[in-house]
């Protein structure tokens, strides 16, 4: 179970971008990825997604979810079940919810 806070991550890799692992890179466009998608229709149900499982041998097709009562994002991977929560998402440049509701 992945918890990711976003920012966070976000503020290590704008620092440190140079330094930072593969595999740290790779998550980062993968979760901004499952934000992006995930914000368009907010699902409060896990729905499948068009964005492949990061973990390598797998190439499941990741689900979403929004939770509103932590106002997390939930991805979850069917085939590995590989999964993660996503907080501190909102107004990110991937939290598509404004185009929709202002
Ligand atoms: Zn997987």
């Amino acid at each position: 179970m992945y918890i990711t806070n976003i920012q966070h991550l976000l503020d290590a890799s704008e620092k440190m971008a140079e330094e930072m692992p593969k595999e740290a890179r790779e998550l980062i466009g993968f979760l901004t990825l499952v934000i992006d998608a995930t914000t368009k229709t907010l699902p409060s149900t896990l729905t499948t997604t068009d964005i492949r499982c990061f973990q390598k041998g797998c190439s499941g097709l990741i689900k979403s979810a929004f939770r509103p009562d932590t106002g997390e994002i939930h991805w979850y991977c069917p085939d590995c079940e590989n999964e993660g929560a996503i907080g501190e998402w909102q107004k990110t440049k991937w939290d598509n919810r404004t185009n929709s509701k202002l």
